[in-house]
């Protein structure tokens, strides 16, 4: 074998990408495997805004890139189809379920299992709810924090590399078609492969569109969530959490369908940086020395948008005309949204603020779908719950979801270009660590199969 040959190169070092190679080089010992990565390794992946500052990064961020991708975060694996992604419309319900079992058993064997997992079914909550107009999505959770989830990612990495040949802050130019399968250019020299497999996530969009552009295939619809963070008083949820800690509702109207994210009872909400956009996101309890006394999530309108610039350009108008070139969040009190009036001041709000942000007329500032979307979220909560949301109830704008412009993979999720495959998030299939690690798995059983082994022409 050549040095600068590999029988599959992986570009992405991240959820999906890992669990691809991680599956392969156990199920096929010969197969040579080469990921590229534009990022960091995660021992070195360090930026300013994870200590509330600008980024320090210049090209690369190493928030977001680097070894284990965006599974540097909370590491909150839902073991779901209810939600996180459409994998099981590819490979089949119990497929996808046996796949995150898998999943979850490499998470433990690394550690994971230093926390328990949960689940948030609730048969007589999901009838109660249905009587308001709410559905309630449920999953098995294991949440591993941001420590436990950076330790079984180097953990993972350590084993991996005895195996496997990874380049670091090597940024691919250009990919064209050769005899043996692939040649690629990088700033760290070339190298041939002979199939490709792609899991560049959210961060490799623009990269992902250009080269795949170069084989002549482009990108489709593209989805996008906007909506408002709500920071509510630690109990008023009482009623629906006393017996599954968190829950995720869904509502459907005849011109939005809306679904809360990311709740956190006792959590804080801080600001997320994303696109050169700034949003209100969530911060777990599990993150913080000192819990708060309030409960936040989002509520989010997915839309979708012919292109990814169009999905883009408008989250640029509505969340970059809010932050206005400074940061910006704004904040409105729950009886002043109601009525559409702006709100002045927060200084004897009853919910304490766990974020800076400015007061003003969220409602106003952003389409109205997002905030009639709210308004009837809410109500009907009110019905579950039985207690009216408190007026003192705090507005934010606004918060985001990005998601991959889709191309089209097969049930293989081989690309329309024969021997590059696309898995995770930048297949638009799955949303999620669950979902994006199982389509890693998936395609690491698929091409570890003998009809591979031949196809390399290793006999
Ligand atoms: C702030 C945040 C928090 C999240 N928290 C959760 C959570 O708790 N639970 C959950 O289920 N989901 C969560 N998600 C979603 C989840 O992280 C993603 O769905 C998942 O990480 C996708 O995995 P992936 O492998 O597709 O992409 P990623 O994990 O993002 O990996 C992509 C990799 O590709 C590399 N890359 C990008 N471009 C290039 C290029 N041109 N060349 C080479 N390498 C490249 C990157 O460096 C990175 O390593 C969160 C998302 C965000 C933004």
């Amino acid at each position: 074998m050549r040095a600068n040959h590999h029988d599959i190169t992986v570009i992405g070092a991240g959820v999906s990408s890992i669990f691809f190679a991680y599956t392969l080089m156990n199920k096929n010992q010969d197969v040579n495997i080469h990921i590229i990565d534009i990022g960091k390794e995660l021992e070195k992946r360090t930026c300013g805004l994870e200590d509330g500052g600008k980024c320090t990064c210049g090209a690369s961020c190493s928030k977001y890139t680097g070894f284990s991708g965006l599974g540097k975060s909370e590491g909150k694996f839902n073991y779901t189809t209810d939600f996180g992604g459409r994998l099981h419309k590819k490979i089949g319900e119990d497929h996808t379920l046996r796949l995150m079992q898998e999943v979850d058993t490499i998470l433990c064997r690394f550690g994971g299992n230093a926390r328990s997992k949960y689940s948030t079914k609730n048969e007589a909550l999901s009838s109660k709810a249905s009587l308001h107009g709410l559905d309630v999505l449920s999953t098995e959770v294991r949440h591993l924090g941001t420590h436990l989830s950076k330790g079984i990612f180097q953990s993972m990495y350590e084993v991996m590399r005895e195996r496997i040949t990874f380049s670091f802050e090597t940024k691919v130019e250009a990919v064209t078609k050769n005899k043996e399968g692939f040649h690629l250019h990088t700033n760290k020299g070339d190298f041939t492969t002979g199939r490709i497999v792609i899991g560049t996530g959210m961060s490799g969009s623009d990269w992902l569109t250009g080269m795949m552009g170069s084989f002549g295939v482009h990108p489709g619809n593209t989805r996008l969530d906007m909506g408002f963070r709500v920071e509510m008083k630690g109990d008023q949820l009482q009623a629906i959490l006393q017996e599954t800690f968190e829950t995720k509702l869904r509502i459907h109207r005849r011109n939005f369908e809306a679904t809360t994210y990311c709740m956190n009872p006792r959590g804080r909400i801080i600001r997320k940086y994303q696109h050169g956009l700034v949003m209100p996101d969530g911060q777990n309890a599990l993150e913080e020395d000192s819990p708060s006394a309030n409960l936040n999530f989002t509520l989010f309108v997915p839309r979708y948008y012919p292109s990814y610039e169009e999905a883009m350009n408008d989250a640029k108008k509505v969340i970059g005309g809010i932050n206005g070139g400074r940061d910006r969040i704004v904040v409105q009190k729950w009886e002043d949204f109601k009525r559409g009036a702006p709100t002045e001041t927060l200084s004897h709000n009853q919910v304490k603020p766990s974020l800076q942000a400015d007061c003003g007329d969220a409602r106003r500032e952003v389409p109205s779908v997002y905030g009639a979307a709210l308004i009837e979220f809410l109500h009907a909560l009110e019905g579950l719950v039985g207690e009216e949301i408190d007026s003192d109830t705090l507005i934010y704008g606004l918060d985001a979801k990005f998601y991959e412009p889709s191309l089209y993979t097969d049930e293989s999720f081989e690309s329309e270009v024969p021997g590059i495959y696309l898995i995770g998030d930048c297949s638009g299939v799955t949303h999620s660590l669950s979902q994006a690690a199982a389509s890693g798995i998936y395609l690491g059983e698929t091409l570890a199969s003998a009809t591979l082994y031949h196809n390399l022409g290793k006999e």
